[in-house]
């Protein structure tokens, strides 16, 4: 059988998963492509390391450049992770005419147009399944199987470390510094939390979504985004109230206008499936023109799963390899489509005031948010903590712009009354 030499950039949790998942199911690849998939190389920072798996004879190396030029090797798998030297590595091996295979979603967020017009003028394949939601093929759903249906919005639970933080602080009423520490010492985040709890891993992933549902060149500037560590358990406390969950959600919607794409916490009626979505799961709600409504649910990252989608990508290229005679119908060509500022976004918002106990000031609120249309859709006031403590009111708003929801509140928080900046969260779905 023939055989189709593959360049392995990383040998990480990623790297040993494809490693051992190309070891244990070679004869059912093999069948599915006719040829087999062979790791000629491995390329790593550390040498001498302990290593996940046992490569099976194939050599590791730190040269990765000798990797990428060696000529023999027709298509590289990037799974070093990061900015550089992952993006020049990509670019050499599109200049040496090779495929790519990669599961770095910041690299593609960021430089996705500078790489794609690499494989482009290459007449090669970059594929990144794993990029997004692990182990679901959500890409390859929204590529292939909706590619005959128009999107109008793409939401999802992507980040699977806000979600285990969120999920914890949720079922144990325990504050987001308290178990982001755990979420650090058991392995579910990193020593360096930003990226996650920042929203900023979910934003790259929403840029490649939304490419993908809209078929547009996507900055990243062009998604809003805010993290959870501003979340705490009194606002869990009032989403119980309301019938909802707290999610990092990343959305991305078409009113044909534009496209506005948002990260951020956001209340989520308990009757959505994507309120259900629980721990390290990830899952994408598409809704389009032809199918409606459908969701793609599992984990979201991981060894095994992981390795999964960079293998179905590895097949298809294996495929591409043996018939070249297909390429160029294949390449996607992406629009330069107008994004609306997250100013622009109508929704129902929470709102949780930390107020001054004096009489004047439910009117002073609810004032200031009339002055800029704002209507209040449910009032809840706390008993203030203390004899002089704040009094908590939150509300939730019946549909309203975000900039003005932003313009009202940016004056009451510099009112006298309000003792603290006022929370914000988007409320999903019609009025309960
Ligand atoms: P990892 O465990 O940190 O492994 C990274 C590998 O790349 C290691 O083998 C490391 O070498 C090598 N490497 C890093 N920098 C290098 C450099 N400058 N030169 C040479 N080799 C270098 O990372 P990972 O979790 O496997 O993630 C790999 C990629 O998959 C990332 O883009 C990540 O975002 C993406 N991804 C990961 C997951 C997941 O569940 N982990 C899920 C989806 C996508 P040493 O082993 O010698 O240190």
């Amino acid at each position: 059988m023939r055989e189709i030499p593959v360049g392995l950039l990383g040998l990480g949790n990623v790297g040993s998963g494809v490693v051992k998942l190309l070891g244990e199911n070679a004869d059912a690849i093999a069948a599915r492509i006719g040829a087999r998939l062979a790791v000629r190389a491995i390329g790593v920072q550390t040498a001498d390391k302990p290593r996940l798996v046992d490569p099976g004879g194939v050599p590791i190396t730190t040269d990765l450049e000798a990797i990428v030029d060696d000529p023999a090797i027709r298509v590289v798998v990037e799974l070093i992770g990061g900015e550089e030297p992952a993006r020049a590595l990509v670019l050499r091996a599109f200049e040496r005419g090779k495929h790519v295979v990669t599961a770095n979603k910041l690299l593609l967020a960021r430089h996705g147009d500078e790489l794609f017009a690499a494989a482009e003028r290459a007449g090669s394949m970059l594929f990144y399944e794993a990029s997004v939601c692990g182990g679901v093929p959500v890409l390859r759903m929204l590529r292939e199987g909706l590619a005959s249906d128009r999107i109008t919005q793409v939401m999802g639970i992507v980040n699977g470390t806000s979600n285990f933080i969120l999920t914890k602080m949720a079922e144990e009423g325990r504050a987001f510094d308290d178990v982001l520490a755990e979420a650090q010492r058991e392995g579910y985040a990193e020593s360096d939390p930003t990226l996650d709890v920042g929203g900023g891993d979910a934003a790259h992933k929403l840029a490649i979504l939304t490419a993908l549902s809209f078929r547009t060149r996507v900055k990243l500037e062009d998604v809003h985004t805010e993290g959870i560590t501003h979340v705490t358990p009194t606002d869990f406390r009032y989403a119980e109230r309301f019938g909802c969950a707290i999610k990092l959600l990343a959305v991305a919607a078409d009113d044909g206008e534009g496209i506005c794409a948002y990260v951020g916490p956001a209340m989520v009626p308990k009757r959505w499936m994507l309120a259900g979505v629980g721990g390290v799961y990830n899952a994408v709600y598409v809704s389009s023109y032809a199918l409606g409504q459908s969701m793609y649910y599992g984990r979201g990252a991981g060894m095994m799963p992981t390795a999964v989608a960079v293998l179905s990508d590895l097949i298809e290229v294996g495929r591409e390899v043996l018939l070249p005679a297909e390429r160029g119908g294949r390449a996607l060509h992406f629009d330069t489509r107008k994004f609306r500022s997250i100013a622009e976004l109508k929704s129902r918002f929470y709102l949780r005031f930390s107020v001054e106990d004096r009489p004047g000031v439910l009117a002073t609120l609810a004032t200031g948010l009339a002055e800029h249309g704002i209507s209040i859709a449910e009032l809840v006031q706390e008993a203030p903590a203390g004899a002089a403590g704040p009094v908590t009111i939150v509300m939730t708003t019946h549909e309203a712009r975000e900039g003005d929801v932003r313009r009202a509140l940016a004056r009451l928080d510099g009112a006298p009354v309000v003792r603290e900046p006022t929370r914000v969260f988007r409320m999903m779905g019609g009025v309960p």
